[in-house]
């Protein structure tokens, strides 16, 4: 039986980016992934336009993630609005001091410089297509089967499996579940004119809509909208999904032209209160799934991957029960605040009644007028909330 000092089933983005982490601090790394990276439905890098904030590229960065080549398209400024509400409010990165709030990348491109990395660099070995089946733990090892009859062993298994986590089911790891009966639709569009280096959402009693920069001055969009209403607009026509984002988002960027493919995700929430048991933690989205609302999701998996790679700094045993329950103590906070905001976020400005679109309204009014507020949630939104993973302190700390 193969050994390694962790094994992490799931070669997603969060999977990936630990895996580069964990050899980068010399440790055998062994990856399970259940979807080869040609196929289509590769559920981890696809057309997705992420937006990556600046603690999370100081982490790709150290990681040797963001080679000058991936094209990532910087945000200096925001704006958010409310159709038919009271607020609006417009941040600019150089009111903070800072060059950019975070930048778009495209989860395919992203993807393609992950999987780079982890077939470069050593210490790490991949198994793909492979799926797991069952682990059994050991005392000072844990021992996973493959579907294909394979075994291994480590001293720390890793859930890095997304949504339906195999290993938090395994586990039998408590999570809290909701079904926003939503989905976000995406695809990419000109604009007939668009300020460079901003990014855009919109809140409608309907859900909220991002537009995001790309490439070539096109946009990627985020539609966001009841599940089966999303159902029919992939079958709307390009020139009424052109004129129908026109309707929703306003008159500001002129008119849409040209849309690329659309894909749809269904949205859930879910929380891991405590993601770690015997030998044993899930990050990512295996831990806790939002809502894209706050472009939350994979940030808050990169920093599950530098938390994780702090707390196994000073230890030679990976699996050690009482390093990984500090690491989930050091992370409870972060993990907390980020699903219940994005969560208060995804649920009030989809509220109908007058009272809370008001109140929505007046949040968003009173977050623009109030400078000392505003600072501190977008430090927040930039990832840097307590305690900031050594990765994300700063670009380029070493590798
Ligand atoms: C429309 C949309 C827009 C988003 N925008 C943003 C954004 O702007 N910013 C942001 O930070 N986040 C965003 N997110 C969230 C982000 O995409 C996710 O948080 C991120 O992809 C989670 O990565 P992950 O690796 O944890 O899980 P996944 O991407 O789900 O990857 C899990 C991997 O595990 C594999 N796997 C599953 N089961 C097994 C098994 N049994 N054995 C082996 N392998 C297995 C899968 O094949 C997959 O490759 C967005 C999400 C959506 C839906």
């Amino acid at each position: 039986m193969t050994d390694f000092d962790a094994i992490i089933v799931g070669g997603g983005l969060v999977g990936a980016s630990l895996a580069v982490g964990l050899a980068w601090r010399g440790q055998r790394v062994a990856v399970i992934e259940a979807v080869e990276r040609s196929a289509d439905h590769q559920p981890s890098y696809d057309d997705r336009t992420l937006v990556i904030n600046a603690a999370s590229l100081n982490i790709l960065d150290n990681l040797g993630l963001l080679p000058e080549d991936l094209t990532r398209k910087p945000i200096r400024h925001i704006h958010i609005s409310r159709a038919g509400g009271l607020g609006h409010l417009e941040l600019n990165a150089a009111d903070y001091e800072q060059d950019q709030f975070g930048a778009v990348i495209v989860a395919r491109e992203l993807g393609n410089v992950l999987l780079e990395a982890m077939a470069n660099r050593p210490g790490i070995q991949s198994f793909c297509p492979a799926r797991l089946q069952g682990f059994k733990v050991e005392s000072d090892r844990v021992e996973i089967t493959l579907e294909d009859g394979h075994s291994l062993s480590a001293a720390l298994l890793v859930g890095a499996d997304g949504n339906h986590s195999r290993v938090r089911e395994l586990a039998g790891l408590a999570c809290q579940k909701h079904d926003y009966r939503q989905s976000a639709m995406i695809f990419n569009v000109q604009p007939q004119h668009a300020p460079a280096h901003t990014a855009w959402e919109r809140f409608t009693t309907q859900g909220p809509l991002a537009l995001l920069p790309q490439s070539e001055g096109r946009l990627g969009v985020v539609w966001i909208e009841q599940s089966e209403r999303i159902e029919h607009a992939l079958n709307w026509s390009d020139q009424a999904l052109c004129e129908r984002l026109k309707t929703r988002f306003g008159g500001s960027l002129g008119d849409f032209s040209n849309p690329g493919r659309r894909s749809h995700y269904p949205l859930v929430c879910q929380r891991t209160p405590w993601p770690v048991a015997d030998r044993l933690v899930v990050i990512g989205n295996a831990a806790n799934a939002v809502h894209p609302v706050s472009a939350q999701g994979f940030n808050l998996g990169l920093r599950d991957v530098g938390g994780l790679i702090d707390a196994l700094e000073e230890t030679a045993d990976p699996g050690d029960p009482d390093v990984l329950n500090d690491y989930a103590r050091a992370r409870q906070a972060d993990q907390e605040s980020t699903v219940r905001y994005t969560d208060t976020l995804a649920r009030a400005f989809t509220n109908p009644s007058l009272v809370a679109s008001l109140a929505s309204g007046l949040g968003l009014a009173a977050h623009a007028g109030i400078p000392g507020l505003s600072r501190r949630l977008v430090r927040s939104a930039m990832g840097f909330r307590e305690p900031v993973c050594t990765l994300a302190r700063q670009p380029r700390v070493s590798t």
